[in-house]
């Protein structure tokens, strides 16, 4: 770096390198993308320093009359880009929205039914090595062995056998859309609460190419960072059941509307002050997904993503269901005799970046796997189209049928290295 105020060398050289490595990389892992030069400077300010617990116009600490603004315009913002009544801008990641969710509507010990995680739920819908496994009493549903989706005629079945209090919607690793009205009934019919965790496909749901989850659901739940295109963050958001239909009570016994529950989940139930520098660049996040360039983006997000996905299917690679609805894809290698594992690290070496994941009914463990993830969002961002997804499952290709072959793998190094030089890492707000 060569501004003057900067001392630390020794860290600034290691965020070039970084910046370096997603400058010259393909970046295809799908939970990241690629924020825009205005949300990056955002977190970078003086907004950091400050403490506002509470909420806009009801802070704990003086001083909030700027961050109170700034907040403000996030929620409003969140607002309209969904078609919400109400939002919770505060919490940290989509890990900590989820908590402050459950925090607000379950009691420990409480029944809750989710996706499952090696069919490509969240950790945080029921993982016996998460929160949400270890405090509530979690069951799963799953996709068909045959065709690689849900059938809802059986998460009904699980649901009445097993009668959850929360029934948790929304995956990492699904590469479908959801029925949420369906789910809504199946809710409705045992007395459970409907939570959809749109973190991956939000930017999809925003823009209308997905069934809308906020008609349907209690509460959704959703990272800021992915298709979404913001910094890191959570987002909880409802539109039309306040009523808290269940009759929660909070621990001092006093039944709230259900916006009051989960603002009281998020602070003081789950976290203390929140990073207003970060919810600036969440205000800033959501008005660029407001724009029309954005819907074009979104538009080109799963352009590229169904066309990778018949690249993979023409040089005969397997994808879970067949093919994809959204902006990501779940490839079995196991018709290719690979693993995860050998893919990941293969194609690291050639700076294409994805990550290993458990098929459904995977017959390898969590560190190897038989499958591999692959999203859009960034390659999008950086300005690929269509024509350039079938250069990089080329790419792929040559690397994992050479895996062995260092030499062919350096020489694909090279070429995606002088390929992606040619696009920039900032494509909004310069
Ligand atoms: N929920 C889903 C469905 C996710 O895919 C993720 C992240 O991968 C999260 C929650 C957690 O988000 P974070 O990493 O911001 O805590």
């Amino acid at each position: 770096t060569t501004e003057t105020n900067i001392t630390d060398q020794q860290v600034f050289d290691l965020i070039g390198a970084e910046k370096k490595r997603q400058l010259e990389g393909i970046e295809l892992i799908a939970s990241e993308n690629l924020v825009s030069e205005q949300v990056m400077k955002a977190m970078g300010t003086v907004l950091t320093n400050k403490y506002a617990e509470g909420l806009p116009g009801k802070r704990y600490y003086g001083g909030c009359e700027v961050v109170d603004q700034i907040e403000q315009l996030a929620i409003d913002r969140a607002k309209e880009l969904f078609g919400a009544t109400w939002a919770n801008v505060q919490p940290h990641s989509g890990a900590q929205a989820n908590a402050a969710a459950f925090l607000a509507m379950l009691n420990p010990g409480d029944k809750i039914l989710g996706f499952d995680l090696s069919h490509g739920g969240h950790l945080t819908h029921g993982s016996t090595v998460n929160f949400s496994g270890k405090i509530y009493q979690p069951s799963f549903y799953g996709v068909e062995k045959e065709t690689g989706l849900i059938d809802w005629d059986k998460v009904e079945q699980t649901a009445v056998k097993e009668q959850p209090k929360l029934i948790i919607c929304g995956a990492s690793a699904y590469s479908r859309d959801w029925d949420y009205a369906r789910l809504r009934a199946i809710a409705d019919k045992i007395g459970a609460l409907l939570l959809a965790d749109v973190s991956h496909p939000a930017g999809l749901i925003a823009k209308g190419l997905l069934n809308d989850p906020l008609e349907h659901c209690h509460v959704v739940t959703t990272t800021t960072h992915k298709t979404l295109r913001g910094p890191r963050g959570g987002l909880i958001m409802m539109r039309n059941d306040f009523e808290n239909p269940y009759g929660i009570k909070t621990p001092k016994g006093k039944t709230r509307m259900m916006s009051s529950l989960l603002d009281s989940g998020v602070f003081p139930g789950t976290q203390g002050g929140p990073l207003e520098h970060v919810i600036a660049a969440k205000a800033i996040a959501f008005g660029e997904a407001l724009s029309d360039g954005f819907q074009t983006y979104i538009e080109q997000v799963r352009k590229n993503a169904v066309a990778m996905a018949d690249a993979f299917v023409k040089k005969g690679y397997n994808i879970i269901s067949g093919g994809t609805d959204n902006h990501l894809m779940l490839i079995d290698l196991r018709s290719k005799d690979l693993t995860g594992k050998i893919a990941e690290n293969t194609l690291i070496k050639a700076d294409i970046t994805i990550n290993k994941n458990m098929v459904p009914f995977d017959d390898k463990s969590p560190f190897v796997t038989s499958g591999m993830r692959i999203g859009t969002p960034a390659v999008t961002s950086r300005g690929l189209v269509e024509a350039d997804m079938a250069k990089i499952v080329d790419l792929i290709d040559t690397v994992l049928m050479n895996h062995e072959n260092e030499s062919k793998i350096a020489e694909v190094k090279q070429e995606v290295n002088n390929w992606m030089n040619q696009y920039p890492l900032f494509t909004w707000g310069e």
